[in-house]
């Protein structure tokens, strides 16, 4: 037990560290537990405590400003620790039936799927959240829930290219863009997720062959996160680069100009014709194991995926509700509907490792 409670605090501050250093949240909330005097305060101190502790992989400032409104509208307190999911998840495993955390939310299907495979999670079971996000968008037992979808796309230089130029994922390997595609590094789960979604999709020797196209075209070695690929494009190193939507809606809305400047400047490009369809990945959200405000909890995932938290949610984040009665930023409805890929996101997981090998194999940094 001693051993355990260290490990707890040990976690804390590394979760702290990781807060801090990602520097999403200015305010430098959390410290989630402090109060808990552990066994001490017992179940029914808990209970009276009127809080949700929320174990999040998600780095957006938006979701603080969810929880807040939450906070507000019902008085029961939202506790945010940080961390890497994998970290989350292990700490989750390791502190058992100990462990404060009652939600559990991060981005990708796949890790999702992990967190679920790793038992510490167990179904939500809600009509109204079954009613507010349509069962697609949900794992098949409930484990967890989707908040929202982003869509891992093509943008492209506005003065240089004309959209009638692209075409799918497939033809951004094609010689014709040799040194003028920008991508992020392969150590990004979203790269490694778009891989494993074709090795799902096209079979894995189409999928080696398509990164190595990728790998070869690039304009410079990968470089920073998917708003460094548009900074690139406005500095003219490449002209079309792979990002997930929501940066150019939040760089579009930015307090910094000259984000907004870059992000004024680049076209979005569904590849619709792409054999595939678009991908498409999910920020979700599983009720955890051993949660102990487990009725408080529930009630934060109906409110998150609910009308008013999926318009909060999407106008801070610009992904995509997965709730349709969401108020959409404009930005989205100007986009439209476009073909997405059709796949269980549990296969972003399974093909992860070899996703991984593929990347390094085709020298994609
Ligand atoms: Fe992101």
């Amino acid at each position: 037990m001693k051993t355990n409670m260290k490990l707890g605090i040990a976690n804390l501050m590394v979760a702290a560290v990781v807060l801090t250093g990602c520097g999403t949240n200015p305010s430098g909330s959390v410290a989630p537990n402090q109060e808990s005097k552990p066994d001490a305060a017992g179940a029914a101190g808990k209970a009276t405590e009127q809080a949700v502790h929320v174990f999040t992989a998600r780095h957006y400032e938006v979701d603080t400003k969810l929880f807040e409104a939450f906070t507000k509208q019902t008085g029961i307190k939202v506790n945010e620790i940080k961390g890497t999911a994998e970290e989350l998840v292990e700490r989750l495993k390791r502190e058992g039936a100990s462990s404060e955390a009652d939600l559990f939310i991060t981005v990708d299907g796949g890790v999702l799927n992990y967190a679920k495979q790793n038992d510490v999670l167990q179904p939500l079971q809600s009509a109204e959240i079954d009613k507010n996000v349509p069962k697609q968008w949900r794992d098949k037992d409930n484990s967890w829930v989707g908040i929202a979808t982003r869509a891992r796309v093509i943008v492209y230089a506005k003065d240089r290219v004309k959209p009638e130029q692209l075409s799918t994922y497939e033809d951004l390997a094609d010689d014709k863009w040799k040194g003028k595609l920008l991508a992020r590094s392969s150590s990004s789960l979203y790269n490694q997720s778009l891989l494993a979604s074709l090795i799902e999709l096209n079979g894995e020797q189409q999928a080696e062959a398509w990164a190595k196209g990728v790998a070869a075209n690039l304009a410079r070695k990968p470089e920073g996160g998917d708003r460094d690929q548009a900074k690139a494009i406005a500095a003219k190193i490449g002209d079309v680069a792979i990002m997930n939507t929501y940066y150019v809606g939040q760089m579009l809305n930015s307090k910094d100009a000259e984000e907004v400047k870059v992000a004024q400047n680049i076209g979005v490009f569904f590849p619709n014709q792409s054999t595939t369809g678009t991908h498409l990945n999910i920020s979700g959200v599983g009720l955890t194991k051993h949660a102990k405000n487990k009725a408080n909890a529930i009630k934060l995932v109906e409110y998150m995926t609910g009308k008013e938290g999926q318009t909060i949610l999407t106008n801070g984040s610009f992904e995509f509700p997965v709730n349709e009665a969401a108020d959409k930023p404009e930005l989205l409805k100007t986009w439209g509907t476009f073909k997405t890929q059709q796949l269980d996101f549990s296969k972003l997981g399974e093909h992860n490792k070899k996703a991984t090998e593929l990347l390094n194999k085709a020298g994609w940094k």
